[in-house]
């Protein structure tokens, strides 16, 4: 598929620290408006997987945007939750996306599965699905995933949603007490990014 590069580009997210991320993975010559710039919701997220949910997005603002856009689905998956929170990561923290409750939602889950879980490593990944949806309906959908564990305890006030808890492979701190630009070259985002780097 061959493409120009994209210069005005929709970010179909309302969430404020992905799209400052999302933001700081692009070029600055990129222009870029936010649901909240056109007064738009977002649409229900009813996908099965990560890939559908970006999907769903990236589709659904370009159409009501007229413009390409890219959309980000994420996540975190818990082994020892059978892989929750995943594609509810978002849901976890209730209806105002309050990350204390969802942190507070994951300890309370991992306690109830074994009270002494922080003993033995509780291995974790978070997962982005990226799609890149241009108005003439072609589309391209990527993914990027960072292994880690889950912290006993939450550290760390940087980034957002359950960075505080998440300590990637090979790392002794929370993806929270990273700096942003560390936690930037290694991420969840950036791998899937890589692959859609050529369009910008
Ligand atoms: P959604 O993709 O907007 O449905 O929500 C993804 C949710 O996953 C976010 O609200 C966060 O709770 C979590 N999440 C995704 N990426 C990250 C990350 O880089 N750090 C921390 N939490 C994340």
């Amino acid at each position: 598929m061959k493409k120009e590069k994209i210069l005005n580009l929709f970010v179909g997210s309302n969430n404020r620290g992905k799209i400052k991320e999302i933001r700081d993975l692009l070029p600055k010559k990129v222009e870029i408006l936010t649901p909240n710039d056109l007064n738009l919701k977002s649409p229900k997220e009813n996908g099965k997987n990560f890939n559908e949910n970006s999907f769903i997005k990236a589709k659904f603002f370009s159409k009501k945007s007229s413009m390409i856009c890219l959309a980000d689905d994420s996540g975190l998956e818990i082994d020892r939750l059978n892989r929750l929170p995943g594609i509810y990561s978002a849901r976890w923290g209730g209806k105002k996306s309050n990350f204390n409750i969802a942190i507070k939602k994951v300890y309370k889950e991992l306690k109830k599965k074994n009270l002494n879980w922080y003993k033995t490593k509780t291995s974790a990944r978070f997962i982005c699905s990226l799609t890149i949806y241009w108005p003439d309906n072609k589309y391209i959908t990527v993914n990027g995933k960072i292994e880690g564990t889950i912290s006993r305890f939450k550290k760390g006030n940087n980034g957002f949603g359950y960075d505080p808890i998440f300590i990637p492979l090979n790392k002794k701190i929370t993806f929270g007490q990273m700096e942003p630009k560390e936690k930037y070259k290694i991420d969840h985002r950036i791998r899937a990014f890589r692959k859609i780097k050529k369009f910008f």
